[in-house]
């Protein structure tokens, strides 16, 4: 039986071209491919600046050590997200804060946020969750009022755009806050097999990213290649081997120009989904705000009061018929590395969420006889 994945990276002769030039150049640790990346990447999504690193786990963690957050922080952010949103706050030993999401969304409630400060509160760490666009234009401000930092958590979100300004539609990544940060994984819209990248506009705070991705060196690998005399190194602070390597960057640049032939067939594939199950009682599904428009890293519907079934039970009927799917997005404050954390709110939708939505097969290259697979399937099963 043909199986249906639920995500396949879109990877061809360009990529394998460009990994075999950067391996075949006797260069392969971090140079110009990942220069070029950045440069490549900054332009795409509309950034002053930004810094390539090893994951956007890693480009989390370097972000919120550049805005100095530390011990006695707090961070406000969603537990509904994958884990490393949440564990970036504790690798620099500040502390989440969880506020609840938007059913419609999956996105962060801005009416929540203000309950949850304290005067240790120092920033907030906003997901656009699946590559739909989280609420900026109501965080902004309170960001703003509260003299908080922002960071946006954009790992699945390259592509997504945002309107803030009635009529102008503008890339997710700019950044809006201080920083944005965004992951290379295959499961995301472009991947170097793991990578990551942040974006910002303060040149100081991304040059210290940029040498906290490489132990914080004072030189990096390629001034000392390059300098025609003997230099020595050193070592300021305490930093990191988060490099991302120049095969990786060569298959990135790749990625990049393909980045709107990656966005648009995932568009039309959402719209149809949406067509399929926006009338089905069993499910909702969710919805594009009039200010954002995802890039449908995921499509998801969630399982209503009304579905006989349960989500497990769904997901391996669809399984039995050869159709992958995944489960909502998991919340941090569930998991036995969370337990020891106190919740300042109730995490309703969250939860609810986790239990009931179904991650749907989404990537370029479904086609749609598959497609329409997967909806008769889903529809057969639920009515
Ligand atoms: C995938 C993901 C990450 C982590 O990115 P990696 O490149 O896998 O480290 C962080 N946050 C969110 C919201 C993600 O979806």
């Amino acid at each position: 039986m043909a199986t249906i994945p639920v995500a396949r990276p879109t990877l061809g002769e360009e990529e394998a071209a460009a990994a075999r030039r950067a391996i075949l150049s006797g260069w392969v640790v971090q140079g110009p491919e990942v220069e070029a990346l950045e440069k490549e990447f900054a332009a795409a999504v509309g950034a002053p600046l930004a810094v390539a690193c090893s994951s956007g786990t890693a480009a989390l963690h370097l972000a919120l050590m550049g805005l100095n957050l530390g011990p006695g922080d707090e961070v406000i952010t969603v537990s509904h997200s994958f884990i490393a949103t949440a564990n970036a706050v504790r690798y620099v030993g500040a502390t989440p804060v969880f506020v609840d999401v938007e059913a419609e969304t999956g996105n962060m409630d801005p009416g929540l946020i203000e309950a949850a400060l304290t005067p240790r509160t120092r920033a907030i760490l906003a997901v656009h969750q699946l590559g739909m666009p989280c609420d900026l234009g109501r965080i902004l401000p309170l960001a703003a009022k509260h003299h908080l930092a922002l960071v946006e958590d954009a790992a699945c979100a390259v592509g997504s755009e945002i309107s803030l300004t009635a009529g102008v539609w503008e890339p997710i990544g700019r950044p809006r806050g201080d920083l944005a940060t965004f992951s290379f994984h295959p499961r995301k819209i472009i991947t170097t097999g793991d990578g990551g990248m942040i974006t910002g506009r303060d040149p100081k705070i991304m040059a210290r990213l940029a040498k906290l991705r490489t132990h914080a060196m004072s030189l990096s690998t390629a001034e000392r290649h390059g300098a025609g005399k003997v230099m020595f190194e050193a070592y300021p602070e305490v930093g990191y081997n988060y490099r991302l390597s120049d095969i990786q960057g060569a298959v990135g640049r790749e990625q990049v120009k393909r980045l709107p032939q990656l966005i648009a067939p995932r568009r039309v594939l959402a719209a149809r989904y949406h067509e399929a199950f926006s009338r089905l009682s069993q499910v909702t599904v969710p919805q594009e705000p009039a200010w954002a428009r995802s890039n449908w890293q995921s499509y998801w519907i969630t399982l209503t009061p009304q579905a006989l079934q349960s989500q497990v039970e769904v997901m391996q009927a669809l399984l039995a018929r050869g159709i992958h799917t995944r489960r909502g997005v998991m919340c941090a404050h569930r998991e036995p590395a969370y337990q020891d954390l106190p919740l300042r709110q109730p995490l309703p939708v969250s939860e609810y969420l986790q239990d009931h939505s179904i991650i749907l097969p989404l990537y370029p290259d479904l086609t749609e006889a598959e497609q329409d697979q997967v909806i008769t399937a889903v529809r057969e099963i639920l009515t």
